[in-house]
């Protein structure tokens, strides 16, 4: 198998760094012990931090395209911007 690196977990924290590390040119596994995808969300809402390396990687608009008044998701300052 051709893998540099072996991230255990596909949590946001593994699948974001699987994502960077792709663009960095190195090929990631992520291995997940959990068999299914979770019945709840472990997430209401973004905030902070997160929203401004979603705004770097082109990703937030999504983000907030998918918060749409019928989504119970909320994205907080949300209006503010970031250059990457
Ligand atoms: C009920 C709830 C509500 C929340 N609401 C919000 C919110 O509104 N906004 C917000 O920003 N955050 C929220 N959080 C926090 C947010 O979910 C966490 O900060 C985030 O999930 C952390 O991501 P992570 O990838 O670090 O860890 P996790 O999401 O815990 O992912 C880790 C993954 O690794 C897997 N794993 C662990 N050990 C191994 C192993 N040895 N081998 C293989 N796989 C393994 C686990 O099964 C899991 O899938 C909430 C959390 C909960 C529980």
């Amino acid at each position: 198998m051709d893998t540099d690196v072996i991230i255990a977990g596909a949590g946001p924290t593994g699948l974001m760094l699987a994502a960077e590390l792709r663009l960095a040119g190195v090929r990631p596994l992520v291995l997940e012990r959990q068999p299914q995808r979770r019945d709840t969300p472990k997430a209401g809402g973004l905030g902070g931090p997160i929203l401004q390396l979603l705004c770097c990687r082109g990703l937030l608009e999504r983000f907030e395209a998918a918060c749409a008044p019928t989504n119970s998701m909320s994205i907080s300052a949300a209006d503010t911007r970031w250059s990457g």
